[in-house]
């Protein structure tokens, strides 16, 4: 990986932003699984030209410090198994796994936990996403084959970084989490569902091997992290021109934008009159555009940019 740091950062700063826990083992990964083929392979086939900025990692450096101290946290359990790598053959195919945390919670049971760093919208939106219900079973399952347990119950526990005061208290936002921690228990799969998800995520990638980069199967809106197309409300006039109204976002037609926009300025007194006006949303791809390390070398990616029209 080769680092830009564009904002000027210090040494020191740049020294944390490129700490990096994470052991590259010589197999699959269940994360490595859970990405996209397109990204996987392109990732594998550019590897070398790969360029990123020392502040795109902020975020998961932030993650590495949440894990780090769990696994402190952890070791107070006694007979808790923290953080731990270990392979376990499925079919043909080496399978690296690490669940954050197996903590005993009865004689020879344990609890599975998983701990995310993630956003808000997540919890307002889906809470489980479908890859770490994957993810957790399949850990659960490895886990109980490697160290000959038995996990009756296993929870993500999400840490919500953006949560705000003010969003869930003063705003009373809907569907907002009362508090930045969520625990949300994990349906567990049969093992037969386990072993056949694995071998079929690995089968699938290793069929693509000798597709050609523009020919790789595209990432899904899901796995874009796409966001849906969308009217808003916007100030359009004074100081916070283009800025959207309070509350004027995320309507998915025209006319319910519109109709917000027009019970908001029959609120408005002679002291608070402002123009608004409804603009489109368009869709955004919020991996592609901030996260995603290989959009660079993705078609896909090329061909959308060249397909966005100002509404
Ligand atoms: S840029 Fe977007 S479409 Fe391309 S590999 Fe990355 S996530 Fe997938």
């Amino acid at each position: 990986m080769n680092y830009t740091n564009r904002h000027e950062l210090s040494d020191f700063a740049c020294a944390i932003l490129k700490e990096d826990d994470y052991d590259h083992p010589d197999g699959f990964t269940m994360s490595q699984l859970n990405n996209p083929i397109r990204i996987n392979l392109l990732t594998k086939r550019h590897n070398e030209l790969i360029e990123t900025d020392v502040i795109n990692n902020s975020y998961s450096v932030r993650g590495q410090a949440l894990h780090a101290l769990a696994a402190l946290a952890g070791k107070k359990f006694k007979a808790a198994i923290i953080e731990e790598r270990f392979m376990v053959k499925v079919g043909p195919y080496k399978v690296f796994f690490k669940p954050d945390a197996l903590i005993p919670s009865s004689s020879n049971t344990y609890r599975l936990w998983d701990i995310k760093d993630c956003k808000v919208g997540t919890a307002r939106r889906e809470h489980l996403k479908p890859e770490w219900i994957a993810q957790v079973n399949c850990y659960k399952w490895a886990a109980e084959q490697y160290h000959q347990i038995k996990i009756n119950q296993q929870t993500v526990m999400m840490w919500l970084k953006d949560w705000s005061y003010t969003d869930c208290h003063e705003r009373n936002l809907p569907n907002y989490p009362p508090i930045d921690i969520i625990e949300e228990d994990v349906p567990i799969w049969t093992d037969a569902e386990c072993k056949a998800y694995i071998i079929h995520e690995i089968e699938d990638l290793l069929s693509e091997d000798d597709t050609k980069d523009n020919d790789l199967p595209r990432c899904s809106s899901a796995e874009r992290w796409a966001t849906k197309d969308g009217f808003a409300v916007v100030f359009d006039d004074g100081k916070t021109k283009g800025q959207q109204v309070p509350k004027g976002g995320g309507y998915t037609t025209y006319i319910e934008a519109k109709t917000f926009a027009e019970e908001k300025k029959k609120k408005m007194t002679k002291s608070t009159k402002r123009e608004l006006k409804v603009i489109f949303k368009p869709s955004v791809s919020i991996r592609c555009e901030r996260f995603c390390l290989v959009n660079k070398f993705c078609n896909q990616y090329h061909e959308s940019k060249q397909q966005e029209q100002p509404f």
